[in-house]
């Protein structure tokens, strides 16, 4: 079977209109890291940043910073940036608290805004944070909801007049099933039943077009291909329409009208801010700031198109090269229902992944046997897809992952 060279694709990264934006990363020598769709990597003017935030806004500045360097008013600015990439309106995102914790006020306000329906909609292989974190507010509620699982596509048939909320993860984190956002929020909306989407997986990775689509809410992840730095925080984006209609229940004072005027009473500010609760971490919105600012100088339609040839090319180079050991893939072919990453299944894939993060090749495991690669387009280039591929042959021809080193499992895959 013929496949294509190394020199291949080495002519398509000096085409490539993006392939400047990899300088503009830190990368480790000898590293192909193909798990920014799990912790995005550094960019450059990171450390430099907060290293300026730390000494003259925190060091000099102290209490004045508030003001002063703009802290107070970070979460709504940096919600403003978030909004250009994932086609929301200024006023319709705040970054705060994390993934988990925004889910938890959105679906808050998704169930009090359908009262009177019990159902909850979701896929079973969605990310487990999301259905624990509607477990856990159907348990505080008394009970009075359920939530339903079905596989892929086929929640749409299931929506029905009971159903208050449909809550999706857009690209699936296992597989990378990329469901039809567009589609899917009409069908809910067609029964009045309202949509949350995840963006964990395609926030800055793909065009989203949240206010085309009429999505009800959003919540996404700063760490993953917005590049924000470990643990960095959230972001949620609720509809302008829906946001003046209920409190949501981590009322804390920077959800406040008036924070700094300390009444007995909540009062809940205007707007998407009453989405706050409490403190922002100036210095993780810090950093998390630089990765959104290197991502809008990006043409997203250009990072989408590179990220499916991406994929394109590794499905074809493992087709080519690793047939016979067995590697099943679990990514659809389809690109309308793909996102940024390609998996593959194994019994062994988690010795499989360590011993090519051993070799310099970085990509991740997930249970029971998903191989996951992710494709960040703005760092990870054709070559870099065949040199991964041909570290994938070798650990497969000389069967190192069988290594005992290998079968260990970390607290963290
Ligand atoms: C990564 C991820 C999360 C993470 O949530 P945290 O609260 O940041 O830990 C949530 N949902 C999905 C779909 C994810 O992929």
């Amino acid at each position: 079977m013929s496949f294509p060279t190394r020199a291949d694709c080495a002519a398509r990264d000096a085409a490539d209109p993006l392939f400047p934006f990899r300088q503009r990363f830190h990368l480790p020598p000898g590293v192909i890291y193909l798990d920014g769709n799990s912790l995005g990597a550094m960019p450059v003017s990171t450390p430099a940043r907060l290293q300026a935030a730390i000494e003259q806004e925190w060091g000099h500045e102290l209490i004045r910073g508030w003001n002063s360097a703009g802290w107070y008013t970070m979460p709504r600015r940096i919600g403003d940036k978030i909004a250009r990439l994932i086609g929301a309106n200024p006023g319709e995102i705040v970054v705060a608290d994390s993934t988990s914790i925004n889910l938890f006020k959105v679906l808050s306000a998704a169930l009090r805004l359908r009262p009177g329906r019990r159902i909850l909609r979701s896929e079973p292989e969605n990310f487990p944070t999301d259905l624990y974190m509607a477990q856990g507010l159907i348990a505080l509620l008394g009970d009075q909801h359920v939530l339903e699982l079905h596989p892929g596509d086929s929640i749409i048939d299931a929506i029905d007049e009971e159903t208050a909320v449909v809550m999706l993860t857009q690209v699936n984190y296992r597989t990378g099933y990329r469901y039809d956002m567009a589609s899917i929020t009409r069908c809910a909306h067609a029964t009045g039943a309202l949509v949350i989407w995840d963006l964990a997986h395609s926030a800055g990775a793909m065009p989203v077009d949240l206010n085309g689509c009429e999505v009800d809410f959003a919540v996404g992840c700063g760490y993953k291909y917005l590049n924000g730095g470990p643990g960095a925080p959230a972001f949620v984006f609720v509809a302008e329409r829906h946001q003046a209609q209920f409190i949501q229940p981590l009322s804390g004072w920077m959800g406040h009208a008036q924070p700094f005027a300390f009444d007995t009473q909540y009062t809940p500010a205007e707007g998407i801010a009453r989405y706050l609760c409490g403190t922002q971490p100036v210095l993780s919105m810090t950093a998390l700031e630089c990765g959104i600012d290197l991502l809008l100088e990006a043409d997203l339609e250009q990072v989408r198109a590179k990220s499916l040839a991406l994929s394109d090319l590794f499905i074809e180079l493992v087709e080519a090269r690793c047939a016979g050991h067995g590697l099943e893939l679990a990514t659809p072919r389809e690109h309308d229902h793909r996102g940024s990453q390609v998996c593959w299944r194994h019994p062994a894939g988690y010795a499989m992944i360590q011993a090519l993060i051993a070799r310099g090749v970085i990509g991740d495991f997930r249970a029971p046997d998903i191989l996951r690669f992710g494709f960040t387009p703005l760092y990870v280039g054709f070559a870099d897809v065949w040199d991964a591929v041909d570290t994938l042959v070798t650990v497969l021809e000389t069967g190192e992952w069988r290594d005992p080193a290998y079968q260990q499992w970390a607290a963290v895959t």
